[in-house]
């Protein structure tokens, strides 16, 4: 493709997804397809001869657009949001233009040093304590950010673990909410799942349990194990309920435990001055992540880690064979971010997250933050005041979880999602269904969720008619 063509096929590329961007609204936001529809689309062998673009793009809309599933849909508030925007899609763009692999700082230094410089002013908006400043990087999701924790906390714990292999037992430590992501980390560092020890949560705020966390660490230290790192969360993915962190943070200092701070979903809220306590107790922890991938109108992959010292972050991953070797990382006077993360290669990710910061500001992050929790607010005192429904009264953020009473809760939901109009996600607390309704995608207002709601009730009224005539 010459700069020639690239030009006139991407001025078509930009177009398709600005008419894509108009008319999203208009198409099912869960995708309809049956298993094996898109693979049955598609031909079983590569073309011999090349095609040319604009089969890429009639197939675009004939084979893969019915195959997709409308994150950016405004009736999209299943799981949560992967914020999509102009800027991040642009940024993302150049990344790709540039073509660059920045491995190590030599191999782009502008790749690095935007990342430093951009991580940072993210650590400015969010209010970090200082010790995150300089010491922050892009990981690809928070499951890689766990990890990388994992391994930088067993670094500290036992200096030649990570590199010669682990040899006793060695303990984290979450509760039944966490990520099932540190479960994972767990698994791939060689720790073991058994040994992911799961602390109470408190029955009505689902909060960590500090003083278990403290009787459970000493009694693993009692019986032989290492404790290597607790896993606190503030917003977890069921319910948005916040660990206490300060607490937690003390009986890490205490004991001598790395502290990891899970924030991927509510911690980019800290944005706003009225949610700056999201970050309470940071000053303790030795890791702390948040997805602007997720509520900060950045396109996916971007998740933000900070750790207070790199130092056993970089010793657990740092390998340095030959063809790697240059001047720069010799003299040790520049950071390469391959030591920060489980792959070698890396894409510039940082100019996605520039371009969102620059053209919102930190005032246009507020407002949309803003927008999302003022909209949950709304659905969910439309929802409190039908008798029909219960609000579990625990929504500080963009995430509503709430219940039919008097029909079934995973029935109507699917009822909902079939139809196309808006689509849910549920989870369960103490056994109990509840539906979760997260707003956040930037294309939702008021509208769209008053629409969801009366989409709600008249389903909820429909059910509950045919289970009475039955
Ligand atoms: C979404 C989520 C994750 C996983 O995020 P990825 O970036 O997809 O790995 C981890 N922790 C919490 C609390 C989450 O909500």
């Amino acid at each position: 493709m010459t700069p020639e063509e690239f030009r006139r096929h991407g001025h078509r590329v930009i177009d398709w997804i600005a008419d894509y961007q108009e008319r999203v609204a208009s198409l099912p936001v869960l995708s309809q397809v049956a298993p094996g529809d898109v693979l049955g689309a598609l031909p079983a062998r590569p073309p011999e001869r090349g095609e040319g673009f604009d089969a890429v793009l009639d197939d675009l809309d004939r084979v893969v657009l019915p195959g997709i599933t409308h994150w950016q849909h405004p009736s999209f508030f299943a799981y949560f949001p992967a914020n999509a925007s102009g800027p991040a899609i642009l940024g993302d763009l150049l990344s790709a233009g540039l073509g660059v692999q920045g491995m190590l700082w030599a191999t782009s230094p502008a790749c690095t040093e935007l990342e430093t410089r951009v991580i940072d002013w993210l650590a400015d908006l969010l209010g970090l304590p200082d010790a995150f400043h300089g010491n922050g990087v892009i990981e690809d999701s928070a499951s890689s950010a766990v990890l990388v924790a994992l391994l930088a906390a067993l670094h500290r714990a036992a200096p030649d673990a990570v590199r010669d292999g682990l040899t006793g037992r060695h303990t984290v430590y979450a509760s039944s909410q966490t990520h099932s992501s540190l479960e994972k980390a767990a698994r791939i560092a060689g720790v073991g799942a058994a040994n992911v020890r799961v602390v109470d949560v408190d029955p009505d705020t689902l909060a960590l349990d500090p003083d278990h966390l403290d009787r459970t660490i000493a009694a693993d230290v009692a019986a032989g194990a290492t404790p290597v790192l607790v896993c606190a969360t503030v917003g977890t993915t069921s319910t948005t309920a916040v660990d206490p962190v300060p607490a937690i943070g003390a009986v890490c200092r205490e004991r001598g435990v790395w502290l990891h701070v899970d924030a991927a979903y509510a911690g980019v809220a800290a944005v706003c001055p009225e949610f700056r306590w999201v970050n309470d107790g940071l000053d303790l922890a030795d890791s702390y992540s948040t997805n602007p991938h997720k509520w900060l109108l950045t396109n996916f992959d971007c998740t933000a880690l900070w750790v207070r010292d790199r130092a056993p972050l970089v010793g657990a991953l740092s390998i340095l064979p030959e063809y790697l070797r240059n001047q720069a990382t010799l003299s040790g006077g520049v950071v390469d971010y391959r030591d920060w993360q489980i792959p070698l290669g890396r894409r510039f990710r940082a100019l996605k997250l520039w371009s969102v910061i620059r053209w919102y500001g930190a005032e246009g992050l507020r407002e949309h933050i803003r927008a999302g929790v003022r909209l949950a607010a709304l659905f969910a005192r439309l929802a409190g005041a039908d008798d029909g429904f219960e609000v579990r009264g625990h929504h500080p953020f963009g995430l509503v979880c709430f219940r039919p009473r008097d029909v079934d809760a995973l029935t109507l939901m699917e009822r909902l999602n079939a139809s196309g109009d808006l689509y849910l996600t549920h989870t369960r607390v103490a056994g109990e269904v509840w539906l979760r309704l997260a707003v956040g995608a930037p294309a939702t207002g008021e509208p769209h969720v008053r629409a969801a709601w009366a989409r709600i009730a008249a389903e909820r009224d429909a059910l509950s008619g045919a289970a009475a005539a039955g």
